[in-house]
């Protein structure tokens, strides 16, 4: 069985064909600029890099050249596309609307119309996304796999914010956390690694990425996960602020006359680690622009450490202890300063460290930095969320 996985952007579309009894990535690629000057496909095969630079006026014509490539006579993996058996799409936000995995239909894209301000970046892309691959294979299953799906096991104390009840009834503003399927696939890498279920461990999973989130997993289930409403919260992000006083946010936005559309914008794309460091958002930058003396990427890079530590230590106390401690994802995969910064001073928590295996390179394997003294295990994790689309709507179909 071959299943597509799409991830739709507002101008890009990322795939991957994976064959599901071996769960291997047959071909893979990105096209991007859609809708722009300079459309491109990258696509990935048989050991090979096929770049295909022709317009692209939307996501019709990307998938339509997404299949022209897995189909092709020297690119292609497949001989038609009635080889690919289902279609698994990535959509960010959920609301409650959709509480797991769901079939593509009528019913469920009225539904997807319906909440699609909560992303409004994302979640109208991924609607185009299915449009255009409904128009290119129809009678194929298709699937949305919901970014927010793996965090509706929170108790309603740990989802509700405290305002009015009425604009949670009305609105359903609450917490719905982020990263779900990369959240749920590290967990249960780590549970797999262990030798022991997920029912029987207390993990604490750090996504830090570009965007970054924390999520407590208490016997395979997330308790509680640090961004919010929208993945504007927890903590800092390359350019998001995480958590903040609404009234230092309400204070700038008067000072500089913002309206609250320019605010939101200001805090998701001008603060974080590029606003803190004013040098970027990257954490490779930061790293060395830190090395190099630069006081504010060193006072950013220590900010972002401690808004860890401390969600590390919060999860903790809300499952009453923590058996393993994951890192994924860009950050958690590849800066060895991020991780030494959270779990130092951890010795309460009987967290301890190896230096030397935290300071190896990445080798895309897990690996195990765990200190000799250490009672919490710490695990590097590759994440793979497409592989958890997949699987779920293999699952699903
Ligand atoms: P997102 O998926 O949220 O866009 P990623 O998980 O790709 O982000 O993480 C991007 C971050 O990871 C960047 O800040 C980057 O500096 C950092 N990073 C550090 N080392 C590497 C590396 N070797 N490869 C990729 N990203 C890295």
């Amino acid at each position: 069985m071959k299943i597509l996985v799409i991830n739709s952007g507002s101008s890009s579309l990322k795939y991957q064909l994976i064959d599901m009894e071996t769960e291997e990535v047959v071909a893979k690629g990105n096209c991007e600029r859609i809708g722009i000057e300079g459309s491109k496909l990258t696509h990935k095969a048989k050991g090979k890099e096929t770049v295909v630079e022709q317009p692209m006026p939307d996501h019709n014509v990307a998938v339509q050249l997404v299949l022209k490539a897995l189909t092709d006579k020297e690119c292609g993996v497949i001989s038609s596309m009635k080889e690919i058996d289902a279609v698994g799409h990535r959509v960010v936000a959920s609301g409650e609307a959709f509480k797991k995995p769901t079939r593509v239909s009528d019913e469920a894209m009225v539904l997807m119309e319906e909440i699609k301000d909560l992303a409004p970046l994302h979640n109208p892309a991924a609607i185009v996304g299915v449009k255009a691959c409904q128009a290119a294979m129809p009678g194929t299953p298709m699937a949305l796999v919901f970014d927010t799906g793996f965090h509706f096991t929170m108790p309603d104390y740990a989802y509700m914010y405290a305002v009015d009840y009425k604009h949670y009834e009305k609105y359903k503003i609450r917490r719905y956390g982020a990263h779900g399927t990369s959240h749920k696939f590290v967990s249960q890498e780590a549970a797999k690694y262990l030798g022991k279920k997920p029912e029987e461990l207390k993990i604490i999973t750090c996504h830090l990425g570009n965007g970054s989130s924390i999520t407590a997993v208490n016997g395979g289930k997330c308790v509680d996960t640090s961004m919010g409403f929208t993945p504007l919260a927890g903590v800092p992000m390359g350019t998001r602020s995480g958590d903040i006083d609404y009234a230092a946010a309400e204070y700038i936005a008067r000072k500089e006359g913002m309206n609250v559309t320019e605010m939101l914008n200001y805090l998701n794309k001008k603060c974080g680690m590029l606003g803190v460091s004013g040098v970027s958002s990257d954490f490779r930058d930061l790293t060395a622009a830190a090395a190099d003396g630069n006081d504010r990427a060193r006072l950013a890079l220590d900010m972002f450490n401690y808004a860890c530590k401390k969600y590390v230590g919060a999860y903790a106390a809300a499952m009453n202890g923590v058996d393993c401690l994951v890192f994924t994802a860009g950050v958690g995969e590849n800066t060895p300063m991020v991780r030494k910064g959270i779990c130092e001073n951890m010795q309460y928590l009987g967290l301890e460290i190896d230096e030397a295996k935290n300071e190896e390179k990445n080798n895309g394997a897990i690996r195990d930095i765990t200190g000799r003294n250490s009672k919490v295990k710490v695990l590097i994790i590759p994440t793979n969320e497409e592989l958890v689309i997949a699987r779920e709507t293999m699952d699903l179909l």
